[in-house]
């Protein structure tokens, strides 16, 4: 569900909410100050935007979400499966300033905590426990869906915070959807090697050799076989690529673009 607060406009998902647990968001172009290819809510502080413009979105995005910038914790993600668990101190060099690398997802249950990952077309994955009150907040792409990192998450935060997949609620935001997403054959391939059901979530494209490909749907029967009822997991059903008034696309704009963020904070009591 769209949500515009004080001109910034963002994304969340109605379970997390109805759970009153977490506070939580997925920007949108709306809302910020960069201008040009970037306008205007560019989160990315190596899209070539002054630090000062950045911080000034940074400011405006944590406020519609009700998150403290100077609790964000992100880092240099590489489409990989790594996943931190979050704990105090919070692992950041200072205020929006990260020397993280490697990681693809970031777990927690520390109130006030908030995740972030970056995107511009890759899925982002939120999970809460809501017995445990731990949360999870994970960048997959088509590698680190191959990967399983929303899997991952679950198995991580089961041995960390005890969670039963059971009590989980899911959202798998914007991304480029199975219209846009083109792709060779190696990567059906390497679905169809990792993920025997995988064959139901592509089909083949009019161009020979290629393929579209349904993410949300692998990943969300990803989360059902690892235990999360299909009830509890909410997709936005937005494709990046399909809208670019409202989000940046790698795909349909390549380098000339801002970077969106999806971000996830336990509440603090
Ligand atoms: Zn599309």
């Amino acid at each position: 569900m769209k949500i515009e607060k004080n001109g910034v406009t963002i994304l969340q998902f109605q379970n997390l909410n109805q759970s009153g647990l977490v506070n939580h968001g997925f920007s949108t172009r709306l809302g910020g100050v960069s201008q040009g290819e970037r306008a205007t809510m560019n989160l990315g502080f190596t899209r070539g935007d002054s630090r000062d413009v950045v911080e000034e979105n940074f400011a405006r995005f944590a406020g519609a979400v009700g998150v403290k910038t100077e609790k964000i914790v992100f880092g240099k993600q590489v489409h990989g499966t790594e996943i931190l668990e979050v704990t105090e101190p919070l692992p950041m060099d200072g205020v929006l300033k990260s020397s993280l690398q490697g990681y693809d997802g970031f777990m927690t249950n520390v109130p006030g905590a908030a995740l972030l990952t970056y995107h511009a077309d890759c899925v982002p994955v939120f999970l809460l426990d809501t017995k445990q009150r731990a949360i999870a907040m994970v960048h997959s792409g088509w590698r680190g869906t191959v990967g399983g990192i929303g899997p991952k998450a679950l198995a991580q935060m089961a041995k960390a915070y005890g969670t039963n997949p059971a009590d989980v609620l899911v959202g798998i935001g914007p991304s480029i959807g199975f219209c846009h997403f083109q792709v060779g054959e190696e990567v059906v391939e390497a679905f169809a090697a990792a993920y025997p059901f995988a064959q139901d979530f592509w089909r083949k494209d009019d161009v020979p050799g290629k393929y579209h490909l349904d993410l949300w749907g692998i990943i969300r029967r990803q989360l059902q076989e690892a235990g999360v009822p299909e009830t509890q997991i909410e997709t936005s059903g937005l494709c990046t690529m399909c809208d670019t008034q409202l989000f940046y696309s790698h795909r349909k704009m390549g380098e000339a673009r801002g970077t969106m963020a999806a971000v996830l904070a336990l509440k603090e009591e």
